[in-house]
């Protein structure tokens, strides 16, 4: 099956050796894509050990893989990524409907590892002229956008 994060890969060539602890990331791309798949999957254990120190909590799990689970996810796009950042659009439903996160991640190495530090959030809309997030391959403006209203 290809990956969870839409990197076209095979999910076994992606971000699985991840998210089963068979080898760490290298990159904070890699990184970041394990974490949206483990959004995905609902694992808030992993989400919260690839946070760094400072802003891991034990108690998270429970509260993450609430959230991952309440929502449906329903893409994964990487615009820019340069040094220790990476910006992304992570793209869900919820109740009120097809929504974007836009994130500016920033990540930190220590002792030969990434980990996740914090983010800066866009407040961005969907345009309604863009593909549709939900894959339908119509517009946004003739697709979910009307279920939205
Ligand atoms: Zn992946
Ligand atoms: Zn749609």
């Amino acid at each position: 099956m290809t990956c969870y994060c839409d990197s076209k890969k095979e999910f076994s060539e992606c971000c699985e050796p991840f998210l089963k602890n068979r080898s760490k990331p290298s990159t904070t791309e890699q990184l970041m894509r394990s974490r949206y798949s483990a959004y995905v999957l609902g694992d808030g254990y992993y989400i919260v050990k690839t946070t760094v120190k400072e802003n891991r909590f034990e108690d998270d799990v429970e509260l993450i893989e609430e959230y991952a689970k309440s929502v449906v996810w329903l893409g994964l796009e990487v615009l820019h990524v340069e040094d220790n950042i990476v910006e992304f659009k992570a793209y869900y439903k919820d109740n009120e409907g097809v929504k974007v996160q836009h994130e500016r991640s920033n990540f930190i190495y220590e002792n030969g590892e990434w980990f996740y530090n914090d983010g800066k959030l866009f407040s961005s809309k969907i345009e309604r002229n863009e593909l549709c997030p939900c894959k339908s391959g119509k517009k946004y403006k003739k697709c979910c956008e009307i279920k939205n209203l």
